[in-house]
């Protein structure tokens, strides 16, 4: 037999089939370790024939098939060819998505126990020990082979097996990530509202369910009930969360209602974990996926619904090659299995919304919050004010009355700032040199607990300046407030509070941010200072107060994404306050009150936003309403980065000038920041009608180009 292999090797030249000889027996989607070159390689068995084009003594023999079961699937491997040829990159950048790494190179195994069973009674009338290990294994009638052999010795129970009175076997176990997780959860009875939703979502023919509910509607609960829905009908969901959301409180919901039936993939899994939960979906043992983006490409069959929780996220564009949007995949995926896909969001993106709103997806709202409770007050403090009168501080005089009282009344407070670190810039006050870092072109932040300097985009540290480096004074001042100032100056206003702090350099490793969750939802802490991590999807009952530190900070980037994230973070981050029986309250310092974005965001007014922001993109020419292009390229070294942007810049010029009518804009030029990782970047900016000539502008960069990247973004989440 012939089978048609991709090699796993990252690169176009080898991005075809290769035709080997192989037994009998094999199967599409096996990985399979072949001859290539004069070395073996990892490849995947993408079909199979009876012959070959090329004459078979020619062929070389597959050296190696790994599974019994194949490890993709028919619905995979046609998802593979569809995404290659949508992103235009080599297959086996696809089917790495699909495997989890440590699988491909093949690291780690699959743990394996001995057990030995009871078969039938024997003459052991001579053999004390093996009538001894007959009679307990007849009681017990199946145990590990490693105990049998201390309790009874080794050479008894072989004697056993020999006798046929026994059977051994090797049974693979499987490591279970956050098995000590003690989950209780009682599904609660559906609220009229979330009845409605439910049923709206059964009934309708569409593909795609949009679930817009304002937060603490209980939108959970619903994803739930679909969920079960499918395992009831024998069949397997997929559950995506935004990696911050993985939080343990969900788990172990998840785990108590589910059982073993769930399986988590995530990055902070051990390479073992992560292993065993993949094959646990692939082999049907487990049949709910939940993870953040990657685990769209969770191996289930059978799926009877996909979820995107917080669809609006950022994190579910891929910022990797291939660079997917999540609800792609989904959507194909669903598809395939005729299936619903449910998009849950409080404040969906514009794209998603403007599908609803002309009838592409069914759309569901939830207007109340569960028992009605009602959102918290958001009050403005305008920042300009405090300035003016004589308060530089980071906390205007209404959020320091509010935490005064919130202290007082025992309860807790959570205060948001998107910004880590002490400050974010280090200036020097003779000469206004500003520290930068010295492999990407971005100024450093000054982070006091380890007095350094380091750079949010490349992680580099550098000692804390003492004199400038350009002019030898002395006088440097800290610009800009980071959430270490934060908690410096809160230490300062309350002594007596307990302050804790939440970003990405307080939470290592998979327990880190868990950790800080858990001791603040026990109330061992009075304050939680953080960045964006703060603001999704806990529910700690006890905050009665949400402070926004700078509100300004989203809405002032260069991006034509930034009001939407403005009303999405605000909304997000005050959904956070008031959620038990106490009213929540929300104080929102800003320095332009007047904004029309943080208008609609106090009122908690979607609609009057998406209005807002919709008509405003329809007349501006910007996404869901045109698209927007940007072709990166990236290198080391900076000639051989201009030389490939010439490669696709004159062909890219050529299809503009050709196609005028479906071009808006146009133009190359440097990236924003010139340089990340000592990486030069340059980019191709186009703003273009729809996506007529997306294809062939993926084609006109699928150039070869030695030691620089080219790729493509498609509305890229951010234009830095
Ligand atoms: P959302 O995801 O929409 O923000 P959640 O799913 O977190 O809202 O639900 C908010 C709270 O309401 C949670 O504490 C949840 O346990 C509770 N809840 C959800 N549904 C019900 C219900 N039908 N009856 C009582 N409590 C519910
Ligand atoms: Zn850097």
């Amino acid at each position: 037999m012939i089978a048609e292999v991709i090699v796993d090797i990252a690169s176009s030249e080898v991005d075809r089939i290769f035709d080997y000889v192989c037994d009998e027996g094999v199967k599409p989607g096996s990985r399979v370790v072949v001859p290539f070159g004069n070395t073996h390689t990892a490849g995947f068995v993408m079909a199979c024939k009876e012959r070959s084009e090329y004459p078979e003594q020619k062929l070389r023999r597959i050296s190696k098939v790994y599974d019994e079961l194949p490890a993709l699937n028919e619905e995979c491997l046609a998802l593979t060819d569809a995404l290659a040829k949508r992103y235009r990159c080599p297959k086996a950048l696809v089917l790495r998505l699909f495997l989890p790494a440590e699988m491909r190179t093949g690291k780690v195994k699959e743990r394996y126990l001995r057990y030995v069973a009871f078969v039938k009674d024997a003459d052991t009338s001579r053999a004390k020990k093996q009538a001894a290990a007959l009679s307990y294994l007849k009681e017990h009638k199946k145990a590990e082979g490693r105990i049998l052999d201390e309790m009874f010795g080794a050479a008894a129970i072989k004697a056993l097996a020999g006798k046929g009175a026994v059977e051994i076997t090797r049974e693979q176990v499987r490591r279970s990530p956050y098995e000590g997780i003690a989950g209780s959860d009682t599904p609660h009875t559906l609220t009229q509202e979330q009845r409605a939703a439910v049923e709206s979502i059964r009934a309708s023919s569409q593909t795609v369910q949009l679930l817009h509910g304002v937060t603490g509607s209980g939108k959970t609960e619903i994803y739930l009930t679909l969920i079960a829905e499918a395992l009831e009908q024998d069949k397997s969901a997929i559950f995506l969360v935004p990696e911050i959301s993985l939080t343990p409180q969900m788990l172990s919901q998840l785990r108590a209602r589910f059982g073993s039936a769930v399986a988590i993939l995530h990055s902070g899994l051990s390479y073992g974990e992560r292993f065993d939960e993949w094959w646990r979906l692939r082999t049907g043992e487990a049949r709910v996926a939940v993870g953040a983006r990657s685990a769209i490409f969770a191996p289930v069959d059978r799926i009877g619904v996909i979820v995107i929780d917080e669809e609006h996220d950022a994190s579910y564009t891929s910022e990797s090659t291939p660079r997917y949007r999540t609800y792609d995949v989904a959507l194909r995926r669903a598809t395939y299995h005729s299936c619903k896909l449910v998009l849950g969001s409080a404040t969906p993106s514009v794209e998603t919304y403007l599908d609803a709103r002309e009838g592409r997806s069914n759309l569901i709202s939830l207007k109340n919050r569960i028992n009605s409770k009602p959102m918290p007050d958001i009050i403005i403090a305008d920042m300009r004010e405090e300035v003016r009168h004589g308060n530089p501080s980071a906390f205007s005089s209404r959020l320091k009355e509010e935490l005064t009282r919130c202290l007082a009344e025992k309860r807790q407070a959570m205060l948001f700032l998107n910004r880590r670190g002490y400050s974010s810039t280090v200036v020097c006050q003779e000469c206004g040199y500003v520290a930068q870092c010295e492999s990407c072109d971005v100024s450093l932040t000054y982070h006091s607990e380890e007095d350094c300097l380091k750079c949010h985009y490349c992680g580099a540290k550098y000692k804390m300046l003492t004199a400038c480096p350009n002019c030898g004074g002395v006088r440097i001042r800290y610009g800009g407030t980071g959430t270490q100032r934060v908690v410096s100056e809160l230490r300062k206003l309350y002594p007596s509070a307990r302050i804790l702090r939440m970003d990405n350099d307080t939470t290592s490793g998979k327990e880190g941010h868990y950790k800080i969750l858990r001791a603040f939802a026990s109330h061992e802490a009075d304050i939680l200072v953080g960045t964006q991590m703060i603001a999704k999807g806990h529910d700690f009952p006890e905050v009665t107060l949400v402070g926004i530190l700078d509100a300004d900070m989203s809405l002032h980037f260069s991006d034509y994404r930034s009001g939407e994230r403005t009303f999405q973070l605000v909304t997000q981050v005050a959904g956070r306050s008031g959620r038990a029986q106490e009213a929540g309250k929300v104080v929102l310092q800003t320095y332009s009150p007047e904004n029309n974005v943080l208008r609609y965001a106090v009122r908690y007014d979607y609609a009057g936003f998406f209005e807002y922001e919709s008509s405003l993109r329809k007349a501006t020419h910007f996404p869901p309403f045109a698209k927007i292009v940007r072709v990166m390229v990236t290198g080391e070294k900076e000639e051989e980065a201009i030389e490939a942007l010439k490669k696709v810049y004159y062909p890219l010029e050529a299809l503009a000038k050709a196609h005028r009518e479906e071009f808006l804009f146009f133009n190359k030029m440097k990236s924003p920041i010139r340089r990340i990782q000592n990486q030069y970047r340059y980019q191709v900016l186009m703003r273009l009608k729809g996506d007529a000539l997306l294809s062939a502008i993926y084609d006109i960069c699928s150039v070869k180009t030695r030691n620089v990247l080219v790729y493509v973004e498609e509305n890229p989440n951010n234009l830095s």
